[in-house]
């Protein structure tokens, strides 16, 4: 029997993907599309981006789950994941647009364009003299995959970069805290925090009002991973008295954000649709297939996500 590998998801369109696992996989693995599957027990593996209420349910002879994408809060939380293991894309391009998006990020706050773009609004010539990269001081939040492309990225432009998460590593340029006790100095000496923290138990709402507190007076906030791991309350707060001078803001507890969200209009804040990277067929295609191949032989997968720690 021909094993099958199930791909479901709303925004990633099936063809680019079929066409790029296709020559990878060969002929004893057909890739279909959810809404097409000729015998569901011949699926052994599912690539899925958000897939609908039962449908894990269709395919018993599941053995591997692909996340089509970094992060996994939305398919770790369901109940009606099967119990296989679970992997996720670790994809260099992706990490590379988001370290982009990091940059620009930082760049903007970092270079005070929203006060520009207020005074061209006035079409006011308001001069501000720039200050140099290693004046000020940058705090990434979670240096996993695309965390630490993001905040190399940042260090290589000469910022003081600064990194937080549970564990020590070796970073270039980056000074790494760790531990929920480092948090709230770290984000006191700070001018622009950048949040990458997946969204889990541990990290729900962890930027809340103390957090936004213990910021500087003016500091700058980018959230590019998850809405969830942000009080937006407390954030809409911070920003209307002025605590924050700004935020640049990908990712919301709802989304798509509501018309009428006080985000929308407060000043010096860039609202994005969840755009900063996304997952890249090519470049994506091989790490799929390997851990495909790693279920037929036995071996061992890479990028498998703990299920336990949520991430
Ligand atoms: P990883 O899962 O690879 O890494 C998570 C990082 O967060 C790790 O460094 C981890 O620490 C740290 N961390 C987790 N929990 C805590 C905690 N309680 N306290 C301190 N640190 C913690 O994530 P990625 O870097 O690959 O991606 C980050 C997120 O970006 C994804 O989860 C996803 O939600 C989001 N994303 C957003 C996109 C967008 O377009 N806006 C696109 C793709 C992803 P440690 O290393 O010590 O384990």
């Amino acid at each position: 029997m021909t094993d099958t590998l199930v791909f479901c998801s709303g925004p990633d369109p099936f063809d680019a993907w079929r066409d790029a696992l296709a020559p990878l996989l060969g002929d004893d693995v057909r890739i279909e599309d959810a809404d097409a599957v000729t015998d569901p027990d011949a699926v052994r593996f599912a690539l899925v981006w958000m897939p609908p209420e039962g449908f894990f349910a269709r395919f018993p002879n599941l053995e591997l789950v692909i996340n089509l994408g970094a992060g996994v809060d939305r398919l770790v939380a369901r109940s009606d994941l099967p119990n296989v293991p679970i992997t996720r894309l670790s994809d260099p391009e992706m990490g590379k647009m988001m370290a982009g998006f990091a940059l620009f990020a930082v760049l903007r706050h970092a270079r005070e364009i929203p006060h520009f773009e207020a005074a061209q609004a006035r079409k006011e010539w308001a001069y501000r003299h720039p200050r140099a990269a290693n004046e000020i001081t940058v705090a990434v939040l979670g240096l996993g995959e695309l965390g630490a492309m993001a905040a190399t990225e940042v260090a290589r432009q000469g910022f003081d970069t600064h990194g937080w998460a549970t564990r020590p590593r070796e970073l270039p340029g980056v000074t790494v805290h760790c531990g929920d006790d480092a948090l709230p100095d770290l984000l006191g000496r700070a001018d622009i925090v950048v949040c990458m923290l997946p969204l889990t138990p541990a990290t729900a709402e962890r930027l809340d009002t103390a957090a936004f507190a213990a910021m500087k007076r003016g500091a700058a906030f980018i959230n590019l991973s998850r809405g969830e791991v942000v009080d937006e309350a407390a954030l809409v707060d911070a920003l209307r008295n002025e605590h924050l001078s700004g935020a640049t803001l990908d990712v919301f507890t709802h989304e798509p954000l509501a018309p009428d969200h006080p985000l929308w209009t407060l000043p010096g804040v860039l609202i994005t649709p969840h755009l900063a990277s996304v997952a890249l067929p090519k470049s994506a295609a091989p790490q799929i297939a390997r851990n495909i191949r790693a279920v037929q032989r036995g071996e061992d997968l890479v990028n498998e996500v703990s299920r336990m720690r949520g991430y």
